[in-house]
């Protein structure tokens, strides 16, 4: 951490916390992530999963990965600031007004590069919410917080027991049965609502009220002046049965929003 300068914590969590900091070399900002190593031997390797899987991320849409080393019992990712915050605090901001549907349709278009690169390289998201994707100052997409995601079919995919926020849960999850890349879909079309309405899709009182919508694929319909394209495509999105969900794949080349999606990337 020397080669670096504490500016300011913007970000606290579970796994510790989120800073801003300069390089002194430099003078570039950076943002340092620092997760609290377990003790235990077992453990260890699920802590560093994060930074193996973000090195391996090259994509104009997700953050880029600096370094990673370990200081003490600490993990530090260091990576690209993205200095627009992230999209939950910009959903926020808006307090009623609705973004534009190019916004939208660019922003959303971003997130499925971001989510096909990683689908390509057989790596699930597993926590795709608004509050892990980020901004640039020129309002560009990048994809965080791979905290949660995993290399798929490793045994380890469906040994991880959900606690983030419930909201995003695919309808399989609950279900128990194992998290695939049609989870990730699901979860970048509740993304996908909340742009257009700035409410999640799926919202109750309790959980079990929660589950049952999720489960019903039970959600309130879409304004109508937003294109035919992208309501068929939340529908298809929110389908119960993941065989049912487009893939990335799909959405972006052969879908009937793809060229909408496409004239916005
Ligand atoms: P957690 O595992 O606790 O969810 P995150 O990686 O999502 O950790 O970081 C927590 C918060 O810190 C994010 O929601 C975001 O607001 C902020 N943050 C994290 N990384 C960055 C970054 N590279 N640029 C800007 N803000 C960031
Ligand atoms: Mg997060």
């Amino acid at each position: 951490m020397e080669r670096y300068s504490l500016h300011k914590v913007i970000g606290e969590g579970s796994f510790g916390r989120a800073l801003l900091v300069r390089c002194k070399s430099t003078q570039e900002k950076y943002v340092v992530k620092e997760i609290q190593l377990p003790k235990n031997k077992s453990k260890l390797e699920n802590s560093r999963r994060e930074a193996v899987l973000l090195s391996r991320m090259k994509h104009p849409n997700i953050v880029a990965f600096r370094e990673a080393f370990e200081a003490d019992d600490l993990l530090c990712i260091v990576m690209e600031y993205c200095s627009g915050g992230d999209l939950l605090q910009r959903i926020r901001q808006q307090k009623t007004t609705q973004f534009c549907v190019d916004d939208v349709l660019r922003w959303f278009a971003q997130m499925c590069a971001a989510a096909k690169y990683i689908h390509d390289k057989r790596v699930l998201h597993r926590d795709l919410k608004s509050k892990n994707i980020f901004l640039t100052d020129n309002g560009t997409i990048k994809l965080g917080d791979f905290g949660s995601a995993c290399v798929l079919n490793s045994s380890k995919a469906y040994a991880h027991a959900y606690v983030g926020t419930p909201y995003y849960v695919a309808p399989e999850i609950w279900d128990n049965k194992p998290y695939n890349n049609k989870s990730d879909v699901w979860s970048l079309g509740c993304v996908l609502y909340e742009l257009c309405t700035l409410r999640h899709p799926f919202q109750a009182s309790s959980w079990k009220s929660l589950i049952l919508k999720v489960c019903r694929g039970a959600y309130p319909p879409l304004p109508n002046y937003l294109p035919y394209e992208l309501q068929y495509l939340v529908k298809q999105m929110f389908k119960t049965n993941p065989k049912d969900r487009p893939s990335l794949h799909t959405i972006l080349t052969c879908h009937r929003v793809s060229k909408l999606l496409r004239t916005h990337l």
